[in-house]
């Protein structure tokens, strides 16, 4: 019999396990389904793992009731998970906003997470491969089944069981179902942070990298804007613009997303830069005219669509230049869909916080019972904020158990 069962040794398991060290309590048991620790740890950041951000805020976060994230990212916001790395040895780097380890190697983070739990006296306070299929509450004491027979009994448990998303790394959403069991509702689950579906670019751009801003609408109503790195994928695109306003696709029927892939002048500036361009160069392929603004392949791209790939630039009229620039400029791109769960980051949705107590993170409907990080129905931005989520909400439930 524990004091507490934390469900997931993923960042939040691991977060409130380790402040629990931190505080001298020992009486917990780490139940993670996998055969290692913060697996998902690895992958995030492109391995540098992007851990927060200087602009921590709520406006940064999705879900039905994102104020609720307020209370826990102002008490443990950016400046305590700067603290918690810092008393264990690991100095944040900074780079446009986004913190990373010093090292820049996401391995960083997951062995200062896990060295006092898997190593030395550690090893009894955790269990590896020990999937939980099912919890059940009598007498005031919680009882957690595991897939392989055995079963465990605390006062207390924390789910840290995380969402759907990155299904290879223990996610699958199975654990939803044991919420579920104990009387909770989840809304709605749908996979954020993820490449977008569209045919409009083909096979031609694949591979190109390009800064834009990009605008998602529904029909005709605007929904969001972010500008960022913008990537062509096979039958889709990527990068963290598209990223970013994948979090809002949920709430759209027929989405489309506007791309300004030349975000820094207007259409006028531009228009009149190359008025000059083709009196000067005349003589080039007029699949040269956005040469110097985008990738040459974009340039390309967006003259053949245009339908001016056979002229030269001393050929193009005022209305071809304005035509051509009003593409690189709102280029309109259908959107077919999602890459689904298994390509995104975090899962948009989760358990209705306003089932949860948004200071101590306990459930209102069962005492005793705690859920936190991706579980719950809040999703943050690209760019530290699930992490920092993961983070806060971790922090503030460990302060029920010191
Ligand atoms: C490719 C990728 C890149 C990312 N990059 C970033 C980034 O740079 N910055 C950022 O802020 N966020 C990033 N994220 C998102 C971030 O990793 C997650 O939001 C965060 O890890 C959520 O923390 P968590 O502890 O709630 O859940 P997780 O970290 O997902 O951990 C949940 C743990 O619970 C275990 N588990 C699940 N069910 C059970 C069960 N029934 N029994 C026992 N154990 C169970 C799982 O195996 C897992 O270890 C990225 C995600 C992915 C997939």
């Amino acid at each position: 019999m524990k004091k507490l069962i934390v469900i997931g040794g993923g960042f939040a398991g691991l977060v409130l396990c380790n402040r629990l060290l931190d505080k001298n309590s020992e009486d917990f048991l780490l139940l993670e389904k996998s055969d290692k620790l913060g697996k998902k740890i690895l992958v995030t950041g492109n391995g540098r793992c992007n851990l927060t951000n200087e602009d921590i805020s709520v406006c940064h976060y999705h879900g039905e009731h994102p104020e609720f994230a307020a209370y826990a990212l102002e008490k443990y916001g950016q400046k305590a998970l700067e603290a918690f790395f810092f008393e264990k040895g690991l100095m944040l780097s900074y780079e446009e906003g986004r913190a990373y380890p010093l090292s820049k190697v996401a391995n960083s983070v997951l062995d200062c997470l896990r060295a006092r739990l898997d190593n030395g006296g550690g090893k009894d306070l955790i269990k590896l491969n020990s999937s939980v299929v099912g919890i059940t509450r009598e007498n005031g004491y919680y009882t957690v089944f595991l897939e392989d027979g055995g079963k465990y009994s605390a006062e207390n448990v924390v789910v840290a069981s995380g969402g759907k998303s990155g299904q290879g790394l223990g996610t699958d959403g199975s654990a939803y179902e044991l919420l579920r069991s104990l009387g909770h509702s989840v809304t709605e689950l749908s996979p954020s942070l993820v490449q977008l579906k569209t045919s409009a670019f083909g096979k031609f751009l694949k591979g190109v990298k390009h800064k834009a801003a990009v605008s998602l609408f529904d029909s005709e109503r605007y929904i969001c804007s972010f500008e960022g790195d913008f990537l062509f994928v096979d039958n889709g695109v990527s990068g963290n613009a598209v990223f970013n306003v994948s979090s809002r696709i949920a709430e759209t029927k027929k989405p489309y997303l506007k791309i300004d892939f030349i975000p820094q002048c207007t259409k006028e500036e531009i228009v009149a830069a190359l008025k000059n361009k083709v009196k000067t160069f005349g003589f080039l392929s007029a699949t040269t005219l956005l040469t110097g603004y985008v990738h040459s392949s974009l340039s390309q791209w967006i003259i053949s669509v245009s339908g001016l790939k056979n002229k030269t630039l001393g050929e193009l009229t005022g209305s071809d230049i304005s035509l051509a620039v009003a593409r690189v400029k709102g280029y309109v791109a259908p959107i077919e869909g999602t890459f689904g769960f298994s390509c995104s980051q975090v899962t948009h949705g989760g358990v209705r916080t306003d089932e949860v107590n948004e200071k101590t993170f306990e459930s209102k409907l069962k005492k005793g019972l705690f859920i936190v990080g991706e579980a719950l129905d809040i999703d943050g931005d690209c760019g530290g904020y699930n992490l920092q989520w993961a983070f806060s909400s971790a922090m503030a439930a460990a302060e029920n158990f010191v």
